[in-house]
This record gives structure tokens, C-alpha cells and sequence, in this order.
């Protein structure tokens, strides 16, 4: 068997109805080569880490959990970013594809792997983190540039991948309206968009940074609320809608 063949997973979530559609079973792959400055889960950076599976054992217990699965659910791989194991998490894919299980991909599109089209020929919904539709902020957020992840969209947008997509609003970070109009007009651009969600900045993480002793980057930034949270997604989808009209 090839090291490819054997993926680090820092955790499986059995049944979860978060990261995407119905019940699902969610894997988090080890390794994210962003640092994004709100990230709740820096445990998962490390890609050498986590508990070690085959694609043929996580199709196992996927089988074992399909039937609460129902009709619209599956397996969703994240992270970590889980493009970071391109290999293992296209074979993962492929063998949950053929027992006809529903994939989807929670992913910042940060991965240059000639291996991409493929992973997206057998993911039936890509969950999109759009960090930032402007470059100085993207950068400002993840330190990273944001040419990688556009060249992924692109690339979702010639296979015709469905997307929902989510941003993390943060106050005082993106939460203006300057960053609502890019955010809208880039979204209206796209196709194949099903759901947009906002999801308000949380602190739950801040103890996580303190165990793995890493500088906490937004240092004491308050947490957003839900209503807030909700008020800009209303915002937002409103806004595409129209420029899209307008178009
Ligand atoms: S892409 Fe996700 S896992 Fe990676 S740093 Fe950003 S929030 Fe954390």
C-alpha cells in the first residue's frame, strides 16, 4: 500500500447537520496552509497529525451510517483544509462515489494540485469559505495571496460544481459595507450558487491557542451575535439579488 493510501485525520464528527445538506458524516483532514486570523480549529494545522485511516475504512463506516444519511446526505470532507491530502482525499472520494454516497468538500479553494479537476469530477457540492473577495484583505486574513483560491473557483465554475458559500463575519475586521458591495458582487458573478451563509465570528477557539501556546491574532475582539450574523446574510443575499437584476 502507498503512503498516499493513508490519510491523517484529526477527527470524524458520525453525524452532522452543519456542513452541508441533511445528515452527515464529517471528516476533518489533518493540514491547512492558510493562518486565517479567526480560525477556531488551529489543532488542525499540522499535517502530520491526527489518527491515521484508509479510504477503504472510511468508506466502511460511511456505509454503516447511510442509512441515517437519508435522501440528501453524505460525507463531507473538511478540515483543516482538506485539499491539503489531494491524493487521499480523491481515492476517499472515488470509493464513496461508487456506494452512491452523496460528497461534498468544506474548503478555502487553497490548493494547487494537478490533481484538482478530478477530486471536483466526484464532489457533488463544494461548501466555499470565501475569506475575502478583495486581494488586501484576503491577505490581511489568511497571509496568503488570493490568486490559489480564484484559480479554484474558477476551476469549480468550468465543472459546474454546485456551491454554497460562507464567509465569517468578524467586527471591526470585514464587517463593513465596503466589504459587503465586493463580497456581493462577487458572489452575483458566480454560478451554481444554492446557499450563502454568514457565519458571525465566535471565541470558542481563543482557549485552543492558548493550550497549543500560539499568539491569539484578534486578540480581544468581541464575538458577533447570531442576529447580527443573520442581519448581514439578509443584507447580502438582498444585495445580489439586486445587481443581479440590475444586470
Ligand atoms: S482555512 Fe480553515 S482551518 Fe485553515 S486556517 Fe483558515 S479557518 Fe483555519
Amino acid at each position: 500500500m502507498s503512503q498516499s493510501n493513508l490519510g491523517y485525520i484529526s477527527k470524524i464528527e458520525p453525524f452532522g447537520t452543519f456542513d452541508g445538506p441533511g445528515i452527515r458524516s464529517i471528516i476533518f483532514l489533518s493540514g491547512c496552509p492558510l493562518r486565517c486570523v479567526y480560525c477556531h480549529n488551529p489543532e488542525t494545522w499540522q499535517a502530520h497529525i491526527g489518527n491515521r485511516y484508509t479510504a477503504a475504512e472510511l468508506t466502511e463506516m460511511a456505509l454503516k451510517n447511510k442509512p441515517y444519511y437519508g435522501s440528501n446526505g453524505g460525507v463531507t470532507f473538511s478540515g483543516g483544509e482538506p485539499l491539503n491530502q489531494p491524493e487521499f482525499l480523491l481515492e476517499c472520494l472515488k470509493s464513496l462515489k461508487a456506494v452512491g454516497i452523496h460528497t461534498a468538500l468544506d474548503t478555502s479553494g487553497y490548493s494547487l494540485s494537478p490533481l484538482l479537476p478530478e477530486i471536483l469530477e466526484y464532489t457533488d457540492l463544494i461548501i466555499y469559505d470565501l475569506k475575502a473577495a478583495d486581494g488586501a484583505l484576503y491577505e490581511k486574513i489568511t497571509s496568503r495571496k488570493m490568486d490559489v483560491t480564484e484559480r479554484f473557483l474558477d476551476l469549480a465554475q468550468k465543472q459546474g460544481t454546485p456551491l454554497w458559500i460562507r464567509q465569517v463575519l468578524v467586527p471591526h475586521l470585514n464587517d463593513n459595507q465596503v466589504n459587503l458591495l465586493v463580497t456581493a458582487q462577487r458572489i452575483a458573478k458566480l454560478k451554481n450558487v444554492e446557499k450563502i451563509e454568514i457565519l458571525p465570528y465566535h471565541t470558542l477557539g481563543k482557549s485552543k491557542y492558548e493550550t497549543l501556546e500560539y499568539d491569539y491574532p484578534l486578540g480581544n475582539t468581541p464575538a458577533m451575535s447570531m442576529s447580527e450574523g443573520q442581519k448581514w446574510q439578509d443584507q447580502l443575499i438582498d444585495l445580489i439579488s439586486r445587481i443581479k437584476s440590475s444586470e
